[in-house]
């Protein structure tokens, strides 16, 4: 433990030095300077997301599809760079986009106020909120049924820190926390669990692809999906701003969302 702890200080002192580095004096090369911050790796836009996340991402065989991998894929285009993701737990993505081992978040990830102490987002490019999934006959009717039960989330994310925040009033007698949904109502199918709360799409996707499971109609938050990027790359934030607003101009977003959003 102690050995894996000092690995990764090192690693990140390693990488504050690779910082340093990048912030040359203002004399060098400005040109040089700016096109470098673009990306950590030439002609790659590395994206972060945790793909289990459908429709936004997720495995069809050993390639990550959805909505975030063809947003990702349009904008590394525009920007003349070639997407590659790195799928990771979701809660291990803004430390990797802060520490530079990825160019941006791209993982259905909500704009939040913590993040924003540690990264910066894009534009909003959708809409969205928390939903409730529970057995068909559970007896749970809306988000007032959720006091005294055990709720299951995603680790890390807004639904977790929704049920969790006592000032919200959930009551959540407890809450369990899971890698990812599927993992969830896997627990939720063997009754350990009494109910989910994740984002509504991959809610949606989830009790689709699970036989005995529904989604109730509430939503209990209201949330904007947006692209996290280092606190110090203005120049990635403001091409990829520029990126997604061509995408919104010209009917590009919407197409991706239609294609795998149902009604
Ligand atoms: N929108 C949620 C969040 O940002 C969940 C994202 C996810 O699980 N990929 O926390």
């Amino acid at each position: 433990m102690k050995k894996f702890l000092s690995i990764a200080l090192i690693g990140v002192m390693m990488l504050g030095m690779v910082g340093c580095g990048g912030s040359a004096p203002a004399d060098e090369n400005a040109d040089a300077e700016a096109s470098s911050s673009l990306t950590i790796t030439e002609g790659k836009l590395i994206w972060g997301t945790n793909a289990a996340f459908e429709p936004y991402e997720y495995m069809e065989g050993d390639k990550v599809i959805g909505i975030d991998a063809e947003i990702a894929d349009a904008i590394a285009a525009k920007l003349g760079l070639e997407a590659q993701v790195e799928n990771m737990d979701f809660d291990a993505i803004v430390p990797s986009v802060q520490t530079g081992k990825v160019d941006i978040g791209l993982a259905g990830m909500t704009i939040d106020e913590k993040r924003l102490n540690n990264v910066n987002f894009s534009d909003t490019y959708v809409e969205a909120g928390q939903a409730i999934i529970v057995k068909k006959d559970s007896g749970i009717k809306s988000s007032a049924d959720l006091a005294g039960k055990v709720i299951g989330v995603q680790r890390g994310t807004t639904g977790d820190e929704y049920v969790s925040d006592e000032a919200n009033g959930v009551g959540a007698a407890s809450v369990e926390r899971f890698a990812n949904g599927p993992d969830a109502t896997q627990s939720l199918l063997t009754d350990k669990i009494d109910a989910v709360v994740i984002d509504n799409e991959p809610a949606k996707k989830l009790v689709e692809n699970a036989e005995g499971l529904v989604k109730l109609d509430e939503n209990l938050t209201s949330e904007q999906y947006a692209i996290a990027v280092a606190k110090d790359n203005e120049a990635l934030l403001e091409a990829i701003n520029d990126a997604l607003q061509e995408m919104k101009d010209n009917g590009e977003l919407q197409a991706i969302l239609d294609k795998y959003l149902n009604a």
